[in-house]
């Protein structure tokens, strides 16, 4: 369990290994304290293929904030019949009606801060009680944010393991598997939108813009405060 593995030599000795095989060691090392939460990125799909050829018993969730596009819920409906899989949808305590009920509508054009924390963060913190470690889809090629990100950290944010196969790969890497393995994938991703969330805060990204800028557009926030790592901030598995 988390307890015995030693982050920082994990870390170490899985850096530059395949994707597949970082899988495998986390599924062996956690058991069935190990989630994936997938918010349906072309990388999200990737580790949705590579645990499903795998047959990894890795318990798949979506944060489904209710302002999802139209083509993401396709897409989760599309991997799990392709796969033979269940994605569990965590929802938010309150319907987008109820929190504009609350709050006043629209808060993600007033206080995206709070309307990512009330419909992302702290549905994430209530799905992610009872494991001891997730997986995610980052990159450290997507943003300086990410770019200090190791193959196995600790998550300080939410008291976990955190292990992140794809962590080494490129953009080029990512769309070669999708391709070659015949991956499903948001078709937004061919109409402009490199990266998909919500629907009020995706715009289409323009020609030599970076991937995330259309996140947000006009703000500069860039994450929804999952996977931030503070710059300055040294990772614990260093
Ligand atoms: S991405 Fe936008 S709509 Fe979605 S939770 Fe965050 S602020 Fe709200």
């Amino acid at each position: 369990m988390t307890r015995t593995i030693d982050v920082a030599t994990a870390s170490r000795e899985l850096e530059g290994r395949p994707a597949a095989e970082i899988l495998r060691w986390a599924s062996r090392e956690l058991g069935n304290k190990l989630t994936f939460a997938t918010g349906f990125g072309a990388e999200g799909c990737v580790i949705i293929d590579l645990i499903a050829r795998e047959g990894l018993p890795v318990d798949l969730f979506t944060l489904d904030t209710g302002l999802l596009f139209p083509e993401t819920y396709e897409l989760w409906h599309k991997l799990e019949g392709r796969y033979g899989i269940m994605i569990r949808g965590v929802r938010p305590s309150h319907t987008v009606e109820q929190q504009a009920d609350e709050h006043g509508p629209r808060l993600w054009e007033r206080d995206p801060d709070r309307c990512c924390e009330l419909r992302k963060v702290v549905p994430l913190r209530h799905a992610l009680a009872g494991f001891d470690a997730w997986i995610t889809a980052i990159r450290r090629d997507q943003t300086a944010e990410r770019g200090h990100a190791r193959v196995v950290e600790h998550d300080k944010k939410f008291g976990l393991l955190k292990i992140n196969p794809l962590v080494a790969w490129t953009h080029d890497d990512v769309w070669g598997h999708v391709y070659a393995r015949d991956v499903p994938y948001n078709p937004l991703h061919d109409r402009g939108y490199p990266s998909i969330g919500c629907h009020p805060c995706t715009a289409v990204v323009l020609p030599g813009e970076d991937a995330r800028a259309g996140r947000w557009r006009g703000r500069s926030k860039k994450e929804c405060g999952l996977h931030v790592i503070q710059p300055g901030e040294v990772p614990d598995a260093a």
